[in-house]
Formats: C-alpha cells, structure tokens, sequence
C-alpha cells in the first residue's frame, strides 16, 4: 500500500506521516529533507541557489547529509523552498522517490508533490492542512525549544513566503491532488490528527476495494 501525505510546511504531515508509518508497518520518507539536503549542500560548496545549474550540481548530494540536524534549520528549509522550484532539481530527485514509493510492500511518504507527481496511483491520499497563524505557533514553540530566539511575527512572515513560493512555483506547485482527502489539523491534538489519518485510509482503502470487486 502506498500512501501519499501532502501539505504545507508545519502542517502536521512530517508526524501523521511517521504515525501511519509505524501504524502499517510501512517505511516512511520525509521527501522535504531531499530539497534540505541539496540546499545545505548548496550552501556549504558556496554555490548560487537561485541558479538552477548551481542547485542542479547540488544534487548528488553525500548521504551522509542526511543525517545532518543542520537540515532542521529555518534558515535551510527556506534556501530548501528555492531551489525545489527549480524544474531540473526536481526531475533530479524523482527517480529515488519513485522508486521508494514502489518498493515491495508499500510506503508512506510525506512532502508537496507525492499524491499528484510522485505517486499519483497511491492507494490513500491525504492533504494535510492548518492556518497560517497555527503553523506558525507550532514552529515558533518547536524553534524555541531549540533554542532558537526568531520573533513569532519573523515565523509567520516566513511560513507565508514559503507558502507563497511553494503554491505558485509552476514545477509540482503546492496543491491537493483532485483525490486527496483534506484533513485540517489546526484544532486537533496529534492523537486525534493521527486517529482522524488512519481513518481517512481505512475508508480509501475500502472505496478502492469495492470498486475493484
Ligand atoms: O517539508 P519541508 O519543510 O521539510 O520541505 C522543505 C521545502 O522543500 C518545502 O518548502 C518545499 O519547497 C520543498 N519540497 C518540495 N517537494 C516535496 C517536499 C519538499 O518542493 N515533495
């Protein structure tokens, strides 16, 4: 069973992802560290993020960077949010997304991309959605307690160029796929998110199933 988790940064679909993961017994990929890593990347060869060739080259990236906690950084997932809409350092990492997909047995994967791109034949589909001002509350408090000393209003401001260059970019832009359930996690726990994950799948799952009989 592959399924497929979407939405914007802050949204809950890095945790619902992982939960519904361990809840099937399936490997999971957070696709958004892919786009991480070739921005750190990027930046520690001093190369030009905004020029496709630069970030394109970025993209054989050591695989050892990602394990790097550098990734978690604010200031990467923005450089992360320009050079993923690039055309050409997209098509760079599709292949390895797709292929983790397909692999026997199935696979939970998270990202921006997966239901309508990189796995448009998945068995489930979730958009994973919440306000602006609520995602910025959970980065704020999690950035805090890395120590980090960003202004809520600087974390807001952020969040929104990110969902502004992600829904706009004209390669794989921001959008629910037309058969994605929306789940709105901006007034649920994580349980009650996770709960409500694992329900939007069992009913895919049983649509898929009758339509096939
Ligand atoms: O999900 P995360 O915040 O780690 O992703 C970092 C950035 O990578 C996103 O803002 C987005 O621009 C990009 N991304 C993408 N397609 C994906 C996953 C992430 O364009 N499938």
């Amino acid at each position: 069973m592959i399924i497929a988790v979407d939405g914007p940064a802050a949204s809950g679909k890095g945790t619902i992802a992982k939960a519904l993961a361990r809840h099937y017994h399936l490997p999971h990929l957070d696709t958004g560290l892919l786009y991480r890593a070739v921005a750190a990347t990027v930046e520690r060869l001093g190369l030009d993020p905004t020029k496709e060739a630069d970030a394109v080259a970025a993209c054989d990236f050591d695989e050892l960077t990602l394990a790097d906690p550098v990734l978690r950084d604010g200031e990467i997932g923005k450089l992360a949010s320009v050079v993923s809409a690039h055309p050409l350092v997209r098509a760079a990492l599709l292949r390895r997304q797709k292929r983790f997909a397909h692999q026997e047995g199935g696979a939970v994967l998270d990202g921006r991309d997966i239901g309508t791109v990189i796995a448009p034949d998945a068995d489930a589909k979730l958009f994973v959605k919440a306000t602006p001002t609520i995602r910025a509350r959970r980065r704020h408090a999690e950035l805090r307690s890395h120590g980090s000393t960003q202004s809520f209003d600087q974390v807001l401001a952020d969040i929104r160029a990110r969902d502004e260059r992600d829904s706009t970019r004209s390669a794989a832009p921001l959008v629910a796929a037309p058969d994605a359930v929306v789940l709105d996690t901006s007034f649920l726990s994580i349980e009650a998110s996770v709960r409500k994950a694992i329900d939007i799948v069992e009913e895919q799952r049983a649509r898929k199933a009758a339509a096939r009989a």
